[in-house]
């Protein structure tokens, strides 16, 4: 063992300071030492520090030592030695595997995964968790050392009977296990023989390279940027520039962060560091700056199951499950290649029983297709985790699916970590697994949750999302800490549940002090690149949000030596231009993407809101409703709308047959709820008031009819081409078309919404927009009068006239034709944020109603 130099850079340094204090220092005790520099190594702590190292290196000319990390050293060696199949790897998806078979075999384990599979798989969780810390903290320690080490671990465990005796079986488990792993691929650098180690020790000692300075036998220099526990901050807690803004809740805050990136881009403050603290803030803030279109690079890495790739190959897993419904079926579906948008369309009309024109043969057909893709997972019996597995990449192969995801970013990724692409290095384990297909689904999920998903960075992009461990040492012009509160500045997370206190203490893991003494430190090296802006809210949901501690001890440092203050000032709304797009209104228009049909539902949603009918009509983004709740009101309408049709039509077709109109009525009802494959049982509240309807609407009919008017058709289909509407179709379907004495028509539009509203729409006629448009579907003329029935009022059914249909019709085309063309010339679409609609408008979360910043 060689004695080790220690250097302790200046008090003060910051981040312009440190590495070409850094490089000098190194070369000066190189020198000093007569060591040959280019023999030399000096290690770094994460690889985001190497470029400014070897720069300020290359700076001070001559021959300049080696700069690395532990793990791109190793890397630099060549590729590791293979693992014994089964054996403890630092690997999350093989380990939990391997855990499994590994408990499997125990004698009491097998037993156990059959008695209850969930806790069996939340144990081997736990073991695998286990085994790879006690792995990584002992292999981190030189090599010689290592089996007094194990020693040491197996005297200090639990004795494996009393009230925790599962748990301390488990960790025997764990224990033996990781001391039977692979010695790690950094065990080669202890073979290294460099002319001196050099360590730079910032944001806490880095276990690989203390232990290579401490045993390798070769001349050492430790440069210490740290500060001790009791000061973390030193000198720089007084001079540097901090912000501090408090945001009303989670939103707020991640609008406020996204603001101050940009104003700092607008500044020209570049690069920014986006600290990410809380991931969930983080990620809302990164939408935010997408949608402001600021390139990022984000460092963080999300997990594999949030991606859309994952996401696809989970819908196809659960749309197999025997149990499964439609709104499973419709999540494949809408990701399943061979599967058109419009015939996926007619295929959720047909199951949402919506009424409109859809092509539902066509729809059918690729249905029956789509089921029996399914079948081989569906009729699959329970079998080893292999064979799934291969099942499921057959599949996948099979419709495409497998080339879609090889094309994508994070479809490779997906690809890699479920092995079907190279070898999977839990293929073995994986064997001796059984399960059916739900334990498979929960595999595959558990799989993707705890693998990472590392975007690819945008080109020179301005902003750096990254974890505060990996923050600080960095030229960043500004840093953005969104998360400075006491939930995520402050807690640190706990060492895995198996491992007790006497164990860790053996074998020097790092408690909680010291991982709060790495934060605190990783914090205080933030303070020394530039100007932080710390943001935190008031409260999450019912919980209210304090200051970090570390900020309270950092501000009281500050105010000791008499610095200015940082109060906390309440955010309000983006300041700067770019920040203000964050949430401004939306305008979008759509010149060369409006549709060619225009329905009446869109047409009333045009004249509510353009921004509602761009959502509608050119995003195509109609709200879904709910498949498998109980029968809606909106599903009685429409049986009854069917109804009527076919007491009408039957009625006219059987002159003289000798039924009565209440039971035809009725038989109508019979028919149309079987044809809907309607839930007699559900049916049976709105059953009750057609029983109340039926003799109602016969009154209403009787005397009509004796004035001459009669059901002429029903449920037709029409269209119009107007030259006051170039390139625009209007299309719609009418309810009902009377006729009656004299020549004259009625349409009638059946409703069973209130009738008092109804009323009230068409007092204000050139307002009403449906009754118009059908009149001007069928080609208006003075003879063509309209009116809505009202079928579930008290008094139903109730005729509400329009007072004049054939004026309203032609208004309608002149002013929607001069509409149409300011929109075809590129009109914006403004989201208008007014009156009763934005109340129960599906639109509401696109066009950010709630969170506009100032007028
Ligand atoms: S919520 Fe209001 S402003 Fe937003 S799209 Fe809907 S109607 Fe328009």
């Amino acid at each position: 063992m060689a004695a080790i130099d220690t250097f302790e850079l200046p008090q003060g340094w910051r981040v312009e300071t440190l590495w070409p204090a850094v490089a000098q220092q190194s070369l000066a005790w190189l020198q000093t030492r007569e060591l040959a520099a280019r023999d030399a190594v000096l290690l770094l702590p994460f690889a985001a520090l190497l470029a400014p190292a070897r720069a300020a290196l290359a700076a001070c000319g001559g021959w300049q030592p080696r700069v690395e990390t532990p793990l791109t050293l190793t890397a630099s060696l060549g590729p590791p030695p293979v693992a014994e199949p089964g054996a403890c790897q630092g690997d999350a998806v093989h380990d939990r595997m391997a855990a499994v078979a590994l408990l499997r075999r125990q004698s009491w384990g097998a037993a156990w995964a059959q008695r209850d599979a969930v806790a069996f798989s939340r144990a081997a969780a736990m073991v695998a968790d286990a085994a790879q810390t006690l792995r990584e903290t002992v292999c981190a320690r030189p090599p010689a050392l290592r089996k007094a080490l194990w020693a040491q671990a197996r005297a200090a465990l639990p004795s494996a009977a009393g009230p925790a005796a599962t748990e301390a079986a488990l960790l025997h488990v764990a224990l033996e296990w990781a001391a039977a792993s692979a010695p790690p691929a950094t065990d080669r650098l202890f073979d290294l023989r460099p002319s001196a180690w050099i360590a730079l020790q910032i944001g806490g000692p880095d276990a690989v390279a203390e232990a290579l300075l401490d045993h390798a036998g070769t001349p050492s220099l430790r440069l210490q940027a740290d500060r001790p526990a009791d000061d973390p901050w030193g000198p720089v807690a007084v001079g540097v520039d901090i912000e501090r803004l408090l945001c009303a809740d989670f939103e707020a805050e991640a609008q406020a962060a996204a603001a101050a990136v940009v104003s700092a881009l607008n500044a020209g403050r570049t690069p920014v560091a986006l600290v990410a603290l809380d991931r969930e803030c983080v990620r809302r803030v990164r939408a935010l700056l997408d949608r402001a279109a600021v390139p990022l690079v984000d460092e963080t890495g999300w997990r594999l199951s949030t991606t859309r790739a994952a996401a696809s190959v989970v819908a196809l897993l659960r749309a197999a499950l025997p149990e499964a419904g439609p709104d499973a079926w419709l999540e494949w579906l809408k990701t399943w290649p061979p599967m058109p948008p419009r015939t996926l369309d007619a295929l959720e009309a047909l199951w949402r029983r919506r009424r409109g024109r859809h092509d539902t043969v066509a729809a059918e057909r690729l249905w029956d297709e789509a089921q029996i893709q399914l079948q081989p997972l569906t009729k699959a019996g329970p079998r080893s985790l292999t064979a799934w597995h291969d099942l499921l990449q057959g599949q996948l192969a099979r419709d495409g699916s497998f080339e879609r995801l090889a094309a994508e970013a994070d479809g490779r990724q997906l690809l890699a970590v479920m092995g079907w692409q190279g070898e999977a290095p839990w293929r073995a384990a994986a064997a001796q697994v059984q399960a059916d297909l739900p334990a498979f689904i929960s595999w595959v999920e558990t799989t993707l949750e705890i693998a990472p998903y590392l975007p690819l960075p945008a080109a020179a992009a301005p902003v750096v999302l990254t974890p505060l461990a990996r923050a600080f040492g960095r030229p960043f012009a500004q840093l953005v800490v969104p998360g400075a509160d006491d939930l995520h500045l402050g807690a640190v997370a706990s060492p895995p549940t198996l491992i007790t206190a006497p164990l860790a203490a053996e074998l020097g893991l790092e408690d909680s002090a010291t991982r709060r003494h790495r934060q605190r430190l990783a914090l205080a090296h933030l303070l020394r690149a530039g100007p932080v802006t710390l943001l935190r809210r008031q409260r999450d949901a019912d919980e209210p949000r304090a200051d970090s501690p570390d900020v309270e001890w950092l501000l009281q440092v500050r105010a000791r030596a008499g610095a200015p203050a940082c109060g906390l000032r309440l955010w309000r709304a983006p300041t700067c231009e770019r920040a203000c797009a964050v949430s401004a209104r939306p305008l979008p228009s759509a010149a060369t993407a409006l549709p060619t049909e225009l329905s009446a539902t869109q047409l009333e949603s045009l004249r509510q809101c353009p921004y509602r009918f761009y959502a509608r009509a050119v995003l195509r983004l109609d709200e879904p409703d709910e498949l498998d709740a109980a029968l809606a009101k909106r599903d009685y309408g429409n049986w009854l709308h069917a109804v009527l049709h076919r007491f009408h039509a039957e009625r006219a077709a059987a002159s003289g047959d000798g039924v009565d109109d209440a039971t035809r009525l009725q038989a109508a009802a019979d028919a149309v709820t079987l044809e809907m494959a309607l839930d007699a049982g559900e049916l049976l509240p709105f059953r009750a008031s057609f029983e109340h309807f039926v003799p109602s609407y016969l009154r209403w009919l009787a005397p009509r009819e004796g004035q001459g008017w009669h059901w002429q058709s029903g449920e037709t289909d029409h269209r119009l081409a107007n030259a006051l509407l170039p390139g625009l179709q209007l299309r719609g379907r009418i309810d009902r078309l009377d006729h009656g004495p004299e020549g004259r028509r009625q349409l009638l539009d059946y409703k069973t919404g209130s009738a008092q509203a109804l009323v009230a729409k068409v007092k204000q006629p050139l307002e009403e927009t449906q009754l118009a448009f059908y009149a001007a579907l069928l080609g208006g003329g003075e003879k063509l009068a309209a009116a809505y029935l009202a079928l579930d009022d008290a008094d139903a059914p109730s005729e509400i006239v329009h007072p004049d249909v054939h004026a309203s019709a032609e208004t309608l085309l002149q002013h929607l034709g001069s509409e149409w063309q300011r929109l075809q010339a590129g009109a914006p679409m403004p989201a208008l944020g007014e009156g009763r609609v934005c109340e129960t408008c599906e639109a509401r979360g696109l066009c950010r109603r709630d969170h506009w910043g100032a007028p």
